[in-house]
């Protein structure tokens, strides 16, 4: 699965790791593709964004250590991604309903510097 992601040039679907892997392993049931995924996404092997049109998958930015809290600038255009540092959680203000976070996503989308010209 990780030898998929290395060839992918950009983001997997489960359904697309799930097409790819099925030619070369029969009896493969999607739910197994799934779970895998889930795992290496929690061992910071992958990294999973949301789309319009869905979840993908990509291999990890690897900028540090797996767990390392990070955000990204994700480009559109060339579906590069960009490691962020700057976590925007602490800045957040009051929540309403004395809501306690556990965890968040913050994405930015847009256009990288090569893309934006
Ligand atoms: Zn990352
Ligand atoms: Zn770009
Ligand atoms: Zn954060």
């Amino acid at each position: 699965m990780a030898r998929l992601f290395a060839e992918a040039p950009g983001y997997l679907t489960a359904k697309e790791v799930y097409e790819g892997l099925e030619s070369r392993h029969s009896g493969l049931s999607f739910d197994t593709v799934y779970r895998n995924l889930r795992v290496l996404e929690e061992l910071g092997v992958l990294e999973q964004f949301h789309f319009e049109d869905g979840i993908k998958f990509r291999i990890g930015c690897f900028t540090h250590n797996h767990n390392h809290h990070h955000h990204h600038l994700i480009c559109l255009s060339c579906d590069r991604i960009y490691p962020l540092e700057f976590c925007p959680m602490p800045y957040v203000a009051e929540l309403p309903d004395h809501f306690r976070v556990v965890r968040h996503k913050f994405e930015i989308y847009g256009y990288c510097s090569e893309c934006a010209t």
